[in-house]
């Protein structure tokens, strides 16, 4: 997927042909700096005429490009301190660690416990590998990721780097924040600007490359403002809400009074919009088929089955069917067409209540 705006792909479209300066790539996080940098790096190693499609079939060296694996693209990140006698190559384990995250989850990062930076030794190692022509391929590609976190000492080792890099040498400086860049740094610079992803993009990858269904997608995506970490985030505590909200009715409906029921019924009905109150009936109808199983082996919802066998004493196996018949037809009505959610809410809430009398 292509997450490259107009602007951004024109900008290195137009440096593809000549030597590139040092790029310095400016943006909030998860508005897919890194996701271009390393699709830019990936058109710059690659070899064929015309060079490869992102969408299309890849040769070779694009594919080791797309699995992080490409010999020629070096990939600098922070990480933890290691004290006095830091060498160059020490933080190469962590470097491995950070990349084999990304493998699985792109946009993923692998969190330290200690503060992190990219250190001198880093910086020096950027220099030796820059001056040494990569084999097999025309240039060696360095994506210097949260440069912001890279420590003054390294940015001045680089500076001559930034100054008159090899003819072989791309370098790109990615950051957050450009006050932490040394103006020596900044000014030799081309700098790119990202701006948000547009919600459209957020949604699309959300669904296409995280399988989040499309009502989640729907709902996250405007409110991520255009990042896609956030937007990860927001589906996360979606999820999580609604799903632990339903097994808090399952759990209280049957004993709780009518007015227990009805501030549950208006409290889904303020969730904001119909994916997640869709969502929630989902998860609703997933803990009455468990019940309806009755056998706490073949429970879906393992991480409830405690409480869900525990309700399976309170039902009669027979009417648990009309239970779920009430559910779904509660969700596609909401989904399908305006009504008066508060109201089918309670409606619903008190007609399983009912039932299981
Ligand atoms: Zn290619």
């Amino acid at each position: 997927m292509d997450l490259k705006s107009d602007h951004v792909r024109s900008f290195l479209n137009a440096y593809l042909r000549d030597r590139i300066p040092p790029l310095l790539f400016i943006g909030p996080e998860g508005v897919g700096k890194e996701h271009a940098a390393v699709d830019f790096a990936r058109l710059i190693c690659c070899n064929r005429r015309p060079k490869c499609e992102l969408a299309g079939t890849l040769c070779e060296s694009c594919q080791k490009a797309v699995r992080l694996e490409h010999h020629a693209i070096h990939f600098v990140y922070p990480t933890p301190s290691m004290g006095g006698g830091e060498k160059p190559g020490d933080d190469e384990t962590e470097i491995g660690k950070i990349l084999d995250v990304k493998r699985l989850d792109f946009f993923d990062t692998h969190r330290f416990a200690k503060k992190v930076s990219i250190r001198i030794a880093r910086a020096r190692a950027i220099i030796q590998r820059a001056n040494i022509k990569p084999f097999g391929s025309g240039r060696n590609v360095f994506l210097v990721c949260r440069a912001d976190l890279m420590r003054e000492e390294a940015q001045n080792a680089i500076l001559k780097l930034v100054e008159e890099p090899p003819g072989h040498t791309v370098l790109i400086c990615l950051t957050e924040n450009l006050d932490s860049i040394l103006p020596t740094i900044r000014s030799r610079c081309q700098r790119l600007r990202f701006s948000p992803l547009r919600s459209s993009l957020v949604e699309g990858l959300l669904v296409d490359y995280y399988s989040t269904p499309v009502t989640a997608a729907r709902v996250a995506a405007p409110m991520s403002q255009g990042s896609i970490r956030r937007a990860r985030e927001i589906v996360a505590e979606q999820d999580d809400v609604g799903r632990k909200h339903a097994y808090e009715i399952v759990a209280g409906l049957v004993d709780a009074p009518q007015s227990w029921v009805i501030k549950n019924a208006l409290m889904v009905s303020r969730y904001g919009s119909r994916d997640s109150v869709a969502r929630f009936l989902h998860e609703l109808a997933s803990a009455y088929r468990d019940i309806m199983t009755g056998e706490e082996s073949l429970f879906i919802n393992q991480d409830q089955a405690r409480m869900l066998a525990a309700q399976t004493g309170n039902w009669d196996p027979r009417r648990v069917p009309a239970v779920l018949d009430r559910i779904i037809e509660t969700h596609d009505e909401i989904l399908r067409r305006n009504l008066n959610m508060e109201a089918a809410l309670v409606d619903l809430f008190l007609d399983i209540k009912h039932l299981r009398c």
